[in-house]
């Protein structure tokens, strides 16, 4: 299995501002993450607080950004 690392996410770290009031940890960013990117699928869906956090969790934490991009990558492989 091929990896391509780098793609998908450059536009959406790029949307998210880099500080924040309250930031999100992996463990709350792994409960949402899912349905972040079940939201992500349909842009023009505003995304809740929990969700926005959990996008800023991923654009600073390496570790949870791996994790959504295997996750985007099965989700894009169900559709295939
Ligand atoms: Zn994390």
């Amino acid at each position: 299995m091929k990896l391509h690392r780098h793609l998908h996410l450059r536009p959406l770290l790029e949307a998210v501002a880099l500080t924040r009031d309250s930031e999100f940890d992996c463990a709350a960013c792994s409960r949402h993450v899912a349905e972040l990117a079940d939201s992500l699928k349909s842009p023009s869906t505003p995304l809740s607080r929990e969700l926005d956090l959990t996008r800023h969790h991923l654009a600073i934490c390496q570790q949870c950004h791996d994790d959504f991009q295997m996750l985007q990558r099965a989700v894009a492989g169900i559709r295939e």
